[in-house]
């Protein structure tokens, strides 16, 4: 078997997203819902500040093989691009001000 990241793009609701995101830092986790910080990403199910339920995750570091070791460590939790979400972020506050 050869494992590869393979990216697939998916159309998702970024509000969605960013409900049930786990955001990986270099040593801990941060909750994209309530912004709780110092999250135990290798194992954590849920926010002990906003009990949310993560569905996905995203690394501050997207580096092929940080990314690869995540998906690995959570098989759990669907990894998603940290740029793609923050651009859409951008891109709906954007909509709101000007659209
Ligand atoms: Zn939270």
């Amino acid at each position: 078997m050869a494992h590869r990241l393979i990216r697939v793009w998916h159309l998702l609701d970024s509000e969605e997203v960013g409900k049930q995101l786990l955001i990986i830092g270099e040593l801990s986790g941060e909750c994209a819902k309530c912004r709780a910080v110092g999250l135990d990403y290798k194992q954590v199910k849920e926010c002990p500040k906003c009990r949310t339920i993560f569905h996905y995750m995203a690394s501050r570091r997207s580096a092929g093989g940080v990314v690869k070791r995540l998906t690995k460590l959570r098989p759990d939790l669907v990894p998603i691009e940290l740029e793609d979400f923050r651009s859409g972020e951008a891109f709906d506050k954007s909509q709101g001000l000007f659209g």
